[in-house]
């Protein structure tokens, strides 16, 4: 049994995989959804690519990331959305170089005006469909060498797990499909329109990410996990916290951490 953890950046498949932001798996106390979800960065193959985008709050960090690892907007070639949710869609206007992709299924139904969606910036949905630079996905297509793109059908209707598959070890961006370490141990799912196709959908991730050892699961609200001798391990330190101005001047500030100690 492989019991190496690794640490990003990870190199898989002849890509470079960088974690920009880590998703965290909680909700505010009074003030409904934190969206503070992963974004994840891979270059490879003549490609620079994001996996989701992240929420339209994380703008500024997002670009000075990539500045430090030397990137511009515009070096961004390409962008794969996960699903149609504000959270993971609302910065893919940054990359105006980058052709853009996602699920029709998924998408169709973010402008729909169904009753039951939610958590869609509905200006944004709208203006991703009308986009010349937006293609959408096949399920069972290779989008790119060695990224193959499934079914993660639950959180949404047409949401995408994106497979990479390396020498080694495979890396599993599973983003909202499964959400956090709890909805994986439990298969019971927070936020979702079908939670009978989310726990089908978690069966398939569990089947897909214990297909071979040292594989990395790339949740959308939590760190990346491996599994060692059957354990859930977390790759990364985890980092959340909320800097309260509670004083009576902006420089008194008490930082709250969100993390256990
Ligand atoms: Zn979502």
């Amino acid at each position: 049994m492989d019991t190496e953890t690794p640490e990003f950046p990870i190199r898989v498949g002849g890509y470079r995989i960088d974690l920009l932001f880590q998703g965290y798996p909680g909700k505010s106390a009074h003030n409904g959804g934190l969206g503070w979800s992963t974004v994840a960065l891979l270059r490879g193959h003549d490609r620079v690519i994001l996996i989701d985008t992240g929420a339209i709050g994380i703008r500024t960090p997002l670009l000075h990331r990539l500045k430090q690892l030397g990137l511009a907007p515009t070096d961004i070639t390409d962008v794969l959305l996960t699903h149609s949710h504000w959270d993971h869609v609302m910065n893919y206007p940054l990359f105006t170089a980058a052709n853009l992709y996602i699920g029709k299924v998924d998408l169709d139904w973010a402008n729909s005006g169904a009753a039951d969606v939610y958590a869609v910036a509905e200006p944004y949905a709208r203006e991703l469909a009308r986009e010349p630079r937006l293609s959408y996905l096949e399920v069972g297509s290779e989008v790119f060498p060695g990224i193959r793109v499934e079914a993660g059908p639950g959180h949404t209707p047409g949401h995408l797990i994106f497979i990479l598959s390396g020498e080694d070890r495979d890396v599993v961006f599973v983003q909202d499909a499964a959400k956090n370490k709890a909805e994986m141990v439990s298969r019971d799912t927070d936020l979702t329109i079908d939670s009978a196709r989310s726990r089908a959908t978690i069966e398939r991730i569990w089947a897909l990410w214990s297909a071979r050892a040292g594989n990395i699961l790339v949740p959308g609200h939590d760190l990346p996990m491996i599994l060692c001798d059957g354990e859930i391990v977390f790759l990364g330190r985890r980092q959340a916290g909320v800097i309260g101005l509670l004083g009576d001047s902006p420089e008194e500030q008490t930082l709250f951490p969100l993390t256990k100690p």
